[in-house]
């Protein structure tokens, strides 16, 4: 097995209109050299200490890297392409050498979760620049005895029920099962797993996909989504050795995840169905942080590493509740399990309150240890 930590980068991104408007100030810093994240409070500009409330404090991060997405001028920021090249790409040397990966989006709605992941036709993000690069190097291959076979999935969890968003939306919605095997693991039920043979037939996915996810409008962010939205691809190498007439196939799956906004639902003054959906999202993220927390407490790591050389230790470790929310029981593999796993944590320059929660998630989530492991089968 491959021990490793849980990469963990932030982003920040720029001004939008509505905090132009407002005047806001930029409460993110960031340092390029240490990769140091600096919070400051609100009223920072304003001296008198006395009236800042304890909680406003400046707070420091360090993550594996701080992209500063906000402003397009400083000779540091972060664009597509360099959060692609800053670990998208290491991700796939990993899906070539057999191990499987993730990779998540976490943050308040608005701080740019879907545009890291998906990005715009004009900006595209992780999600397509992976698919190009898996592509790109596929075809680029000179070594015939390889033989490859790519398949793409796209599912949304909403209200903790599960939907493909490469079917046609049904009336009543169609719901997915959540099914667990001895040897396929976690798993979606009759979830459409599609062949795919170049970039563009993944395109031509991921707009229907798009198309298909659950929105709704919110007093936050009118195009924001309330669903967690799942991209699998699936990577299969059958590769031929003539000398020893031996076959050996390879397989990784990288799963690419936008979760829902982490705000609570109260902060978005949603009512009746709003308020409903906010609740169940906020039972999965909630899952979410308890899932983080117990695999980052120091006491179970301990535990754990005791337990390697006494079975009997193992029974006292602490269950970690992933069966307890649907998001948790399907990225039971990325969280700690067989996966290389990298965390992107979006902030708002202007928030305190949702920065601060969201950097405090993400330090949390440095602490995790995956055991990740290549996936691979001789065949013959
Ligand atoms: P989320 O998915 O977290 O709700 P979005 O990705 O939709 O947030 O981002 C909110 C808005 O901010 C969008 O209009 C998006 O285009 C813009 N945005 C987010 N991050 C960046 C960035 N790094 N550079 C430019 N625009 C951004
Ligand atoms: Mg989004």
């Amino acid at each position: 097995g491959d021990g490793g930590n849980v990469k963990v980068v932030v982003r920040v991104r720029k001004f939008l209109q509505r905090e132009l408007d407002k005047n806001s100030p930029c409460l993110v810093h960031m340092d390029p050299v240490s990769q140091r994240t600096r919070l400051s409070p609100p009223d920072i500009d304003h001296g008198d200490s006395n009236s800042r409330s304890r909680q406003h404090e400046e707070k420091n991060f360090i993550f594996d890297h701080s992209f500063w997405s906000h402003r397009e001028s400083d000779p540091h920021y972060a664009h597509q392409r360099d959060v692609y090249a800053s670990f998208g790409e290491e991700f796939l040397d990993h899906n070539f050498d057999g191990y499987h990966t993730c990779i998540f989006a976490y943050g308040q709605t608005g701080s740019g979760k879907s545009y890291t992941m998906m990005g715009t036709p004009d900006q595209p993000g992780l999600i397509p620049r992976t698919c190009q690069g898996l592509f790109e190097r596929i075809e680029g291959e000179q070594n015939s005895s390889i033989t490859y076979g790519v398949h793409v999935s796209y599912f949304e969890i909403y209200n903790e029920h599960v939907k493909d968003l490469f079917t046609p939306k049904t009336n009543p919605p169609t719901y997915l099962k959540i099914r667990e095997s001895k040897t396929d693991g976690v798993y979606v039920q009759n979830l459409t797993d599609e062949p795919v043979k170049s970039f563009e037939d993944i395109e031509r996915l991921m707009r229907i996909g798009d198309m298909n996810r659950t929105t709704a409008s919110t007093k936050m962010n009118d195009t924001s989504s309330r669903s967690h939205a799942v991209f699998t691809l699936t990577l299969k190498q059958i590769q031929h050795d003539i000398t020893t007439d031996s076959t050996i196939e390879r397989l990784a799956r990288m799963r690419l995840v936008d979760l829902a906004g982490s705000e609570r639902a109260v902060r978005t003054e949603a009512t009746g169905q709003r308020l409903r959906e906010g609740a169940n999202i906020n039972q999965s993220l909630t899952t979410l942080g308890r899932v983080i927390a117990a695999l980052a407490d120091p006491k179970r790591q301990r535990a754990i590493r005791a337990a390697g050389s006494q079975n009997s230790c193992k029974r006292r470790i602490e269950v970690v509740p992933y069966r307890d929310s649907v998001l948790t029981w399907l990225l039971k593999d990325s969280l700690g399990g067989n996966s290389k796993t990298a965390m992107v944590a979006c902030i708002s320059p202007a928030d305190y309150e949702e920065t601060l929660s969201t950097l405090r998630y993400a330090d949390q989530a440095k602490r995790i240890r995956t055991k990740a492991h290549v996936n691979q089968d001789a065949v013959s």
